[in-house]
């Protein structure tokens, strides 16, 4: 059994989700204490909660403690069945981030899965879902796995109510990979979304990035959503490169300007193209997983990144409680090259 310090490093809910993900592709039990105590309200929120849950049921897990606001609980691992499975959060709690708790698990198992999830599709401080289609899915298919998007409807916090279908085609043996060069520039698209909002909401924060930078006007799309179940901002920059693809983020807020949602995205942006590693911040903290057990399997991976954030190496020290990988940080400047590969 591995014990798991949810307080250690960032304390937060990746630690849970990563444990939960890493028990069911090793087998190995794994009990979680002190879950989220670096966060303001500890324990487990709903979005871990269903997280949990589903991992339980795709491995038929016995659990103890499992419960909403749970400090603690075990988790042991039955065999993983590939299957359909469908989860509600329950709350505006992501989606994106209960899918890729089960998705590790999912893409190695015997069988296509078909996974549906409800709740927020576009959350601040969690991957949102074009981020998972358009960035982390084409990089986990070079690693071996194919997993096609459905239709997503978006859903905002508070009121959530979103959805989107995954369909995974396994791989069992995952592939080497590396990601250490950009590439060229092929595309840039500035998406500016609004549901139950007015669109000049959408139409200024275009206006203005199209103001402060020099890209084209075919590169800027104004959304209007329907069918959410409450009103929600989101304005999205990305951009592909021949090997990459990144996507940064900022939302519309009650008392938040548009033109600030838009100045917080540029400057994400920028931070990103300042340097010239392909992997930005949080893709790297999330590379970090797939790549992990790639190279528990014995092949090598490789990516380039700006300096680790304190949430990748918690996630680092997480994943190697599990695998028996070695990771190996080069520093040039402001870059880092993290190389993974069997111990
Ligand atoms: P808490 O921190 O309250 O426990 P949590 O359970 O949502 O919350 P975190 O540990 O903060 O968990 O993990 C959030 C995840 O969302 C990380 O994998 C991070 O890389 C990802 N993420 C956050 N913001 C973005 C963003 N703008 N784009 C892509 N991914 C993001």
């Amino acid at each position: 059994m591995i014990t798991i310090d949810g307080s250690q490093g960032e304390g937060g809910g990746q630690i849970v989700r990563s444990s939960l993900a890493l028990s069911l592709v090793t087998g190995k039990p794994v009990t979680i204490e002190n879950i989220r105590a670096g966060r303001k309200k500890p324990g487990l929120l709903r979005q871990h909660l269903t997280a949990t849950q589903f991992a339980a049921q795709i491995s038929d897990a016995t659990i103890e403690g499992v419960e909403l606001g749970s400090n603690r609980f075990v988790f042991k691992p039955g065999v993983v069945q590939a299957g359909e499975y469908r989860f509600s959060v329950g709350s505006a709690g992501s989606t994106t981030l209960v899918f890729q708790t089960v998705l590790p698990a999912l893409m190695l198992a015997e069988g296509n899965s078909t996974v549906e999830i409800h709740g927020g599709t576009h959350n601040p401080f969690a991957p949102p879902f074009d981020f998972l289609t358009n960035v982390y899915l084409p990089l986990l298919k070079e690693l071996g796995p194919t997993v096609i998007p459905g239709e997503c409807q978006p859903g905002f916090y508070p009121a959530g109510g979103g959805s989107f279908r995954m369909n995974i085609s396994p791989c069992q043996q995952l592939h080497p990979f590396e990601l250490l060069e950009r590439g060229k520039l092929v595309r840039r698209e500035v998406r500016a979304v609004v549901a139950k909002l007015p669109k000049h909401i959408a139409e200024r924060e275009c206006k203005l990035i199209a103001r402060k930078t020099d890209w084209d006007a075919k590169c800027f799309v104004c959304e209007e959503v329907t069918g959410s179940s409450g009103p929600g901002n989101v304005v999205m920059i990305e951009l592909e490169f021949e090997h990459v693809t990144e996507l940064f983020v900022a939302f519309g807020e009650i008392g938040k300007k548009a033109e600030r949602v838009a100045n917080a995205v540029i400057q994400a942006a920028r931070e990103y193209i300042a340097t010239d590693a392909p992997v930005g911040a949080y893709l790297a903290d999330q590379l970090v997983l797939p790549m992990g057990i790639a190279a528990h399997q014995g092949h090598a991976c490789a990516f380039r990144t700006s300096p680790l954030t304190q949430h990748t190496k918690t996630h680092i020290d997480v994943l190697q409680r599990f695998l028996e990988i070695e990771i190996v940080i080069e520093e040039t400047g402001d870059v880092r090259t993290v190389r993974l590969c069997k111990r």
